[in-house]
């Protein structure tokens, strides 16, 4: 297999690799069954120690539930981190359930309904409004439960950040308000009975570049100072949302942290401080803590020939792994980073194909990778897997029994 910088870290004994100091063998007998998803403690302590160090110790670091909301990564990462962002009404019960202070939660999405609107509510999360109708619904809900409801503006800038790898700020969006209608919602804000705390922008997510990501904290920090004075109260709150980038792709380099920290050092300095005295910026990542800390393991099921080609059959695939397949097809498919966990590097190298279980041809986890001869019960291990995996696929296609989870 081909050095990859996802690799780096992962500790390998007797030629098996570790997982949370487990070989692989020995942590797919206790499992019980292939495939699953093994995540490593260790790993997201290590990389939240990491933000730590390197961001400015006023900013505060939240978590994304969506990346990857399993109880267990949320209850490990909440003695880590200082808050969670939920994205649904479950999201904030996993993420109540560790224990968080309520009003370290805050809740952002468009299309929120009453039900959850109203337990966001009731509970005192952060509401990041996305809209003038969900504001007005805020407040309703707000005067039914005899509530202030607490709740946060979230900005849809009028800057585009180019070079992430999903773009959602900029231009026409379903996300958050546009910014030049954000001074008469704030007006409105200011009529309601709610608490205001200030605002939430997020530009894009897997951005690997930090001169984009700190020439977009920066643009936003400058809007948001020409926000502030339309506020109808002080800014506390500031988050600069997440977006962080992990390599995936041969090509990929890893994001270059300190860059991005020295930015936002001189941006607190030289626009927080001065001008909005009050606000604590939150960075809330998802990808970035969790990403790279995950492995999906699956089981080599069959090996056959087509016309020249070899290909490996595993027990799991795109049902579990939609990402690394591809996402349905999309227009350049590459690789995930890939090995034989239980025997990394002994055997002759061969190029193969590896295909999941679904009779579909989109079902393909790795197209032509250099394996060590992989055999019938070999763990073929997919690299990257811990943000956007099992919670981001089609579970239900072609009715396969889920996968299992753990944390080791
Ligand atoms: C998804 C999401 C994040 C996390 O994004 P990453 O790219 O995983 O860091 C942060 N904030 C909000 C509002 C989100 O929707």
């Amino acid at each position: 297999m081909s050095h990859h910088p996802a690799l780096d870290g992962f500790e390998i004994a007797d030629d098996v690799l570790l997982i949370g100091g487990i070989p692989l063998d020995r942590l797919a007998e206790r499992v019980g069954s292939t495939p699953f998803f093994a995540y490593d403690r260790k790993r997201i302590a290590d990389r939240v120690a990491r933000l730590r160090a390197v961001l400015p110790k006023a900013v505060r670091l939240a978590y994304a539930a969506k990346a990857n909301p399993m109880p267990a990564v949320m209850q490990h990462l909440a003695s880590l981190v200082d808050g969670f962002d939920v994205a649904s009404a479950h999201e904030l019960s996993v993420a109540l359930d560790t224990g968080v202070a309520p009003h370290e939660i805050s809740f952002a999405g468009p299309g929120k309904t009453d039900a959850e609107l109203g337990r966001a509510v009731a509970t005192g999360a952060t509401i990041e409004l996305e809209s003038f109708l969900e504001a007005r619904r805020v407040t309703a809900l707000g005067d039914r439960l005899g509530i202030r409801p607490r709740v946060a503006v979230r900005i849809n800038p009028d800057f585009v950040v180019r070079g992430s790898g999903m773009r959602m700020g900029g231009g026409s969006q379903q996300f958050g308000v546009d910014a030049e209608c954000v001074p008469d919602l704030l007006r409105e804000l200011g009529t309601m009975d709610i608490e205001f705390v200030g605002f939430h922008v997020f530009a894009g997510s897997q951005n690997l570049d930090a001169n984009v990501i700190a020439e977009a904290q920066g643009k936003s920090l400058e809007m948001v100072v020409r926000l502030a004075c339309s506020c109808p109260g002080p800014v506390r709150y500031l988050n600069l949302g997440g977006g962080f980038g992990i390599p995936y792709f041969n090509k990929d380099r890893p994001l270059e942290l300190d860059r991005v920290g020295e930015n936002l050092a001189g941006l607190v300095e030289t626009i927080l401080e001065p001008h909005m005295p009050e606000a604590r910026i939150t960075i809330e990542l998802g990808r970035y803590i969790v990403g790279e800390s995950g492995v999906y393991v699956t089981r080599v099921l069959d090996k056959k020939k087509s016309r020249g080609k070899t290909y490996v059959v595993v027990d799991g695939g795109m049902h579990h792994q939609l990402a690394a397949s591809g996402n349905f097809g999309q227009a350049i498919r590459r690789n995930y980073p890939i090995a034989l966990g239980n025997r990394m590097g002994c055997g002759s190298p061969e190029t193969v194909d590896v295909v999941g279980c679904l009779c579909t041809p989109l079902d393909l986890l790795g197209q032509d990778v250099d394996l060590p001869n992989p055999q019938v019960g070999d763990l073929v291990v997919l690299f990257q897997s811990g943000a956007y995996g099992l919670t981001a696929s089609p579970t239900a296609f072609l009715g396969h029994p889920a996968p299992a989870e753990c944390l080791v």
